[in-house]
């Protein structure tokens, strides 16, 4: 890798995947290339693993979970494990913060902070590997009767494309805290940095066979891995049609699920809010990332009474988002991760017009020459919108904001309700009572207060109705990694 200025050329490397600790590619001849979307250009070529692939990871899996090294592995040495992949992953933090940059596109501050999460959760469920426990039940002093924690056995990763470090370590590092052993599946377009977790995890000392990923599409390599009947669980992270499936596919062998999907997340500005603050968080809810986040604050919801002046102030600012490729410093706003999904996008704007909603802002690629090659958006405001139109209602996953109007905050209730999801919702007033009222009547998993996109290794992160079953991250998520054995010993 060659730096020049802002300029970064990369040379085409070819990648493998990682099974029972080695580097391979798989019995599939077939690859894929992996881009830069700042600049369409292919960064590097990865196998695209058949079925056979995948049955040889979960054999290799299956074997590494009944191992005594991992098997009879002490919690607290398990932990010290994730602690180490955490320090080596701090140690390369610019340059694993460079590739994921490069991989999927977004602004270098925000993979930084996508590597900090990553190494937070690493070393947050190295510390909880020794904790994760049972407990006495007091039924009847004839009775020992206690309950057991023990780990599900072989599980199965799918992670998506818009946090592709942060979301498959939300997800691994309980797994293995719990004493799992693994498949991930990283997103086609972005499998860079988990391939750099494999590697730590095998020089943090993680026995051959625990961790494993495979390169490949959703369609063969992620359909086999969740249809495989020796997988114990399934995580997945992606689009509600999709969980929608594998939710299916896992029932034929009653495989337990954890599904995080979409959202449509109500974003809602009453007036004696903060609205300063509001504004610049407003922009940053739904353009970050280039919009493409399940947690986005996509329905911005305004009070009449502060509607027009926060409109402007939103839409003057949004105007001056420096856009430009991820590696640069200055870059607020960076490309879509494909020029699929820039065309998805577009294809919403052309519905919102088309639908009678007023463009405020945005709406096209960008002309600049230095953009061209790249699949940037500028950041586009649509307002007039209905929960009705496709805009107001389907998760666009760009940097798209749908801007509604209240008068009421049971009006704001009933909009933010208003929709399949329910994943995420910001809340800006600075009175209490009302900001509680909101809170239980919101229908979602997380709710911000007068914040937006905040997220820790230790809170519970999870969707109500479409937007999916389970909670990842907190020690709730340790349930989805486990299961109870109930015990009781007659000790008359
Ligand atoms: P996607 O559903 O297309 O793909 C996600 C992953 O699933 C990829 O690895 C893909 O290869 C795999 N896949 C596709 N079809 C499959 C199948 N039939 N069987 C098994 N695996 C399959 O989603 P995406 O476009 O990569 O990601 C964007 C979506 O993810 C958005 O809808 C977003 O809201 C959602 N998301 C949710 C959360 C959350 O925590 N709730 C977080 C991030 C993204």
């Amino acid at each position: 890798m060659s730096r020049q200025g802002a300029q970064v050329t990369v040379q085409v490397q070819a990648y493998n995947f990682f099974v029972n600790g080695k580097w391979t590619a798989g019995t599939s001849s077939e690859t894929f290339d992996v881009r830069n979307p700042a600049t369409g250009e292919t960064i590097g070529r990865i196998p695209r693993a058949g079925k056979e692939d995948v049955y040889e990871a979960v054999e290799v899996a299956r074997k590494a979970f009944e191992a005594p090294a991992w098997h009879e592995m002490e919690p607290t040495k398990r932990g010290k494990i994730l602690m180490q992949i955490a320090s080596l992953m701090r140690q390369n933090f610019d340059e694993v913060a460079k590739l994921e940059t490069l991989n999927q596109g977004k602004p270098i501050r925000e993979s930084k902070a996508d590597v900090a999460w990553a190494i937070r959760a690493f070393e947050y469920w190295g510390g909880a590997a020794d904790k994760i426990q049972g407990e006495t039940i007091p039924v009847t002093p004839s009775r020992l009767t206690y309950t057991l924690r023990e780990p599900l056995g072989v599980t199965a990763h799918i992670i998506p494309w818009n946090y592709p470090l942060a979301l498959a370590t939300r997800s691994l590092a309980p797994a293995l805290a719990a004493g799992n052993s693994i498949i991930a599946k990283p997103a086609e377009l972005t499998p860079l940095t988990l391939l750099r977790v494999a590697e730590y995890a095998q020089k943090s000392g993680l026995p051959d066979g625990v961790l494993n990923i495979i390169t490949g599409s959703g369609a063969v390599a992620g359909r086999t891995l969740v249809s495989h009947s020796d997988i114990d669980g399934i995580t997945f992270t992606g689009s509600t049609e999709t969980g929608k499936q594998i939710m299916e596919t896992a029932a034929k062998s009653v495989t337990p699920v954890l599904l995080e999907l979409g959202g449509k997340n109500p974003n809602i500005i009453l007036p004696d809010a903060d609205l300063q603050r509001a504004v610049q968080m407003a922009k940053y809810a739904i353009f970050t990332n280039a919009g493409q986040m399940c947690w986005a604050g996509s329905r911005l919801l305004l009070h009449d009474e502060i509607y027009d002046r926060f409109l402007a102030e939103l839409k003057k600012q949004t105007e001056l988002i420096k856009i430009g490729p991820g590696v640069d410093e200055r870059t607020e706003l960076g490309p879509m991760v494909s020029e699929d999904q820039r065309e998805r996008v577009l294809g919403y704007i052309k519905s919102g017009t088309e639908d009678g909603a007023r463009l405020l802002t945005g709406g096209q690629a960008p002309d600049e020459p230095a953009l061209t090659k790249g699949y940037f958006m500028k950041p586009t405001i649509f307002t007039d919108v209905k929960t009705t139109m496709k805009i107001g209602c389907e998760e666009i996953f760009g940097p798209v904001l749908a801007v509604f109007r209240f008068s009421s905050v049971d009006e704001a209730v009933s909009l933010a309700n208003e929709t399949q999801f329910g994943l995420y919702a910001g809340v800006w007033t600075n009175n209490l009572k009302l900001a509680q009222q909101l809170i239980r009547q919101i229908q979602a998993g997380v709710v911000a207060v007068n914040d937006y996109l905040v997220a820790y290794p230790q809170t519970p992160f999870g969707g109500y109705k479409d937007s999916g079953i389970g909670y990842e991250s907190g020690l709730q998520a340790i349930g989805h990694y486990t299961r109870i054995k109930s015990v009781t010993v007659n000790i008359t």
